[in-house]
């Protein structure tokens, strides 16, 4: 089976979107007014090396702001309208992220890439070319799926007509499945046929995961996972398994010495607001368990018919006490049915969006 997969982008705060999406994978409050406008370089269209035209120094400019050019201070052409060895060498690896023909010239396609709105974050960050380490991991994770499974996977050069698509989003995008900041959802994806997937921006991802950041390609293991029709294992070293721990590497088959080097290492901002309710028990009322029932009900734990009592409120019923026991057989903990230490534990640690329980089955 011939899949054709995804063309990358990236947006890390998203103004609008940089490249064609299909229209239900567009903002549904599209902001309209775009300030920062880039429409000058529009008249350095045609332009190649060798050149010297008003407006270029601009366009260092923004080169040097998303990290393609950086030019010593006192290097010659640093700051005027020449188009030099390096802006020529800058236009290239542009045009190299965005799949456009690497001219190292001015050319129409280039030049309509450069004036589309797009995130403020720079594309190349103190070396590191961000567009194609996250492509890489992406093609190695597709390819490790490849050779486990009878699927065949390309990447597409048309996200429009892409099956699977891929990118990195923000808050509100779209989907009706909004990220919120660093909330503990590290990415979703949705069952076929749908084919998207969704990495949260507001989460640092890395090729060499550290300290407060996530393995980018552990991450996209287990979403295209999602993307073939998988749901949640509820064995811990495996893919599927809906924790991803900061700095933690999975692979198939695990091997050993991708196990979580420090288990223990610090998640940045997550579903902190449980620790509150560490000790919590049935018959109990406490102030902010309703947030509780909403994360519980996000996972497929808890489902109340809208006009059940308790369905909203703060108060540890019995239905509540059903889902942390249900939650904790799924996480192999102890199922006691109170928000023990292990379970809170357990609970704010940052993990895939996609519910572990769908329609009654886990
Ligand atoms: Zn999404
Ligand atoms: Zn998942």
């Amino acid at each position: 089976m011939e899949t054709k997969v995804f063309q990358f982008f990236l947006c890390i705060f998203l103004v609008s979107l940089p490249l064609p999406l299909p229209s239900h994978a567009r903002p549904s409050k599209s902001k309209a007014e775009n300030l920062t406008s880039f429409n000058f370089i529009k008249n350095l269209e045609g332009c190649h090396k060798g050149e010297t035209i008003k407006g270029l120094q601009q366009l260092k400019k923004y080169l040097e702001a998303f990290g393609y050019l950086n030019y010593s201070p006192n290097k010659a052409h640093a700051s005027d309208n020449n188009f030099d060895d390096s802006l020529e060498a800058a236009v290239k690896t542009y045009q190299l992220n965005y799949h456009l023909k690497t001219t190292g010239a001015l050319d129409a396609q280039t030049v309509s890439q450069m004036t589309a709105p797009r995130c403020g974050v720079p594309d190349i960050v103190n070396g590191t070319n961000w567009i194609l380490d996250a492509i890489s991991a992406v093609t190695r994770a597709f390819n490790t799926w490849a050779s486990q499974t009878q699927f065949r996977f390309s990447q597409s050069q048309n996200f429009a007509s892409a099956d699977l698509k891929i990118g990195f989003y923000h808050g509100d995008h779209g989907d009706r499945a909004p990220f919120k900041g660093q909330n503990g959802v590290l990415a979703h994806a949705f069952p076929p046929e749908d084919g998207r997937f969704h990495y949260n921006a507001d989460y640092s991802f890395t090729v060499n995961p550290v300290a407060g950041s996530f393995h980018l390609e552990t991450v996209v293991l287990h979403e295209i996972g999602h993307l073939l029709g998988l749901g949640h294992s509820r064995v811990q070293d495996a893919v599927m398994f809906p924790s991803i721990p900061a700095a933690t590497i999975k692979a198939f088959p695990l091997p050993s010495h991708a196990r979580p080097s420090k288990p223990k290492a610090e998640n940045p901002t997550s579903f902190g607001f449980i620790k509150h309710f560490e000790g919590c028990q049935k018959g109990q009322t406490v102030k902010g368990l309703k947030q509780l029932k909403t994360y519980l009900k996000t996972f497929g734990y808890l489902n109340y018919s809208p006009d059940q009592t308790h369905a909203n409120d703060d108060h540890f019923d019995h239905a509540l006490e059903a889902a942390v026991k249900t939650y904790q057989l799924n996480f192999h903990l102890k199922t006691t049915g109170t928000l023990d230490a292990q379970t809170v534990s357990k609970m704010t640690a940052p993990r895939c969006g996609v519910p572990d329980i769908v329609n009654r089955t886990n």
